[in-house]
């Protein structure tokens, strides 16, 4: 029997999900440069292979689609995550028992093996857990609540305008039903545009439906407590009770529940570009991800879907968009972004890593003439379309960008410019075209595409396996 570990890959909508299992799958399976990976440091790494899917019920990870995007020319970036999948791969390795075996110390030992079931699902589902506590009313309630937020107003309107209406919801419930999902969404749609604080937008599949799009199951919406239209009422609860039933419940018992490890996957160079209240909604959808983890005062049904999680990863991804003089200081703000984290993940009994990585490396480094001054700067080719100020740039160009630096004290990115904090615009988040790779050299061999401390993720999720 080889040992199996099923690892999480979640993150928001863009954190890099696609890109780092694309990735990470490519570096181990064409032996790529991990040197910051003991198993191929120290040479006991084998071979790794994809082996089929076992879990007939979850959709495969595309991986081959994604590298042919890769390989295209001009390269594109891969389509992002929009379900679950998964995708098994099988490590062959020589464990240090049998590097002793070797020198006589003890008794025969083969190769190891060990199957990683990748496991990739959205970020905007894990909020649904707090469904499996709340019946229709509470849900309602709190839903209408926030929508009458100030700072919901603008995102709101169409949908309050809709249900603060009686006459609107007196006709055909079904087609109430409808149309009222169809304004929730586009509200939550808004207000995570607007400030996606995430605690806020349930249902989840709401704003990442996976296979369920158009299904009756995400046809509801919360109802104000004043509205006596019974029916309507009535409709809306059923719908709501079955997608507890027929959609959270199973996600979480059936997949988030069976995971041994998780990476959390943060664009934290999108969230400075929002400014101080984009970097706390980042300190808050790293605690608010660890909820589910946490034991002690939950429901009992609640604790069944816990998963026995020993070790989590939350990464700051795209770190090539950045001069390797900021690197260390963007895993400094991700630490300090994640103390509510740890101190969750520590009640959990889990091991918490924060890290700055790039999956694929889009960038080089080079230093600008300033005046006197040599500023460090990244070189690469910004996508068609990206812009820095009033220059915009047309896909083949390469450029080279002052990225800008990121503070020695992160302390100063929870606070306003004004409070002698840094602005959004001090650091500059571009899309650059990624390189293009190559699927086989003339002489047989697979590179893979370059990466930086890719390793050193994998090194905290696996590497104690693989010894
Ligand atoms: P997902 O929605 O979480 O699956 O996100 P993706 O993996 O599709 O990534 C979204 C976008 O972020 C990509 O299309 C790239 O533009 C960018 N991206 C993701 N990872 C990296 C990376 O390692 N380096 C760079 N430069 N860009 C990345």
């Amino acid at each position: 029997m080889t040992p199996t570990i099923r690892l999480g890959v979640t993150g928001l909508s863009r954190a890099g999900k696609t890109v780092f299992i694309t990735a990470l799958v490519r570096n181990l399976l064409a032996g790529g440069r991990l040197p910051f990976f003991p198993v191929m440091a120290e040479g006991r790494f084998r071979r790794a292979y994809l082996e089929p899917q076992p879990d007939d019920a979850v959709p495969r990870f595309p991986y081959e689609d994604h590298l042919a995007k890769l390989a295209a020319d001009p390269p594109l970036w891969p389509a992002g995550t929009t379900r679950i999948s998964q995708l098994r791969v099988t490590i062959e390795y020589d464990s240090h028992k049998f590097f002793r075996s070797l020198a006589g110390k003890v008794g025969a030992a083969g190769p190891s093996r060990l199957n990683v079931d990748i496991v990739d699902y959205p970020g905007e589902w894990i909020v649904d857990l707090a469904l499996l506590n709340q019946d229709f009313a509470t849900w309602s309630n709190r839903a209408i609540v926030d929508a009458r937020a100030p700072d919901r107003r603008t995102a709101a309107r169409e949908f309050l305008g809709l249900v603060e209406a009686p006459a609107k919801l007196a006709g055909d419930v079904e087609q109430v039903a409808i149309t009222g999902a169809k304004l929730f969404t586009r509200h939550l749609a808004a207000a995570r545009a607007a400030a996606p604080a995430l605690s806020a937008l349930t249902p989840g599949r709401f704003l990442m439906p996976g296979d369920l799009d158009g299904s009756p199951l995400l046809t509801f919406f919360p109802l104000p407590e004043t509205n006596s239209n019974d029916q309507l009422r009535a409709l809306l609860t059923r719908r709501y009770e079955s997608y507890k039933s027929q959609v959270v419940r199973p996600f979480f018992r059936d997949h988030f529940a069976r995971l041994d490890r998780q990476i959390v996957l943060m664009d934290a160079l999108a969230a400075l570009n929002r400014g101080p209240h984009g970097v706390k909604d980042l300190a808050d959808a790293m605690a608010l991800v660890l909820e589910p983890f946490r034991a002690g005062a939950r429901t009992f049904a609640l604790n069944l879907f816990r998963p026995r999680i020993d070790r989590i990863v939350f990464a700051a991804t795209k770190a090539d968009h950045l001069n390797h003089q900021s690197h260390d200081r963007l895993e400094k703000l991700m630490r300090v972004l994640a103390n509510r984290a740890i101190l969750k993940a520590s009640d959990a009994g889990a091991n918490v890593e924060v890290l700055a990585f790039a999956a694929i490396r889009s960038t080089r480094e080079a230093e600008m003439q300033a005046g006197k001054d040599k500023l460090p700067c990244i070189v690469g080719v910004p996508m068609a379309g990206e812009h820095v100020g009033d220059v915009t740039f047309d896909g083949k160009t390469e450029t080279a960008l002052f990225p800008g630096d990121l503070p020695s004290d992160p302390s100063s990115l929870l606070i306003t410019k004004a409070e002698g904090g840094i602005a959004a615009d001090d650091v500059r988040a571009v899309t650059f075209r990624p390189p293009r790779l190559i699927l086989q050299t003339g002489g047989g061999q697979s590179p893979s595409p370059p990466h930086i401390r890719l390793d050193r993720a994998l090194d905290f999720l696996l590497g104690d396996r693989l010894r």
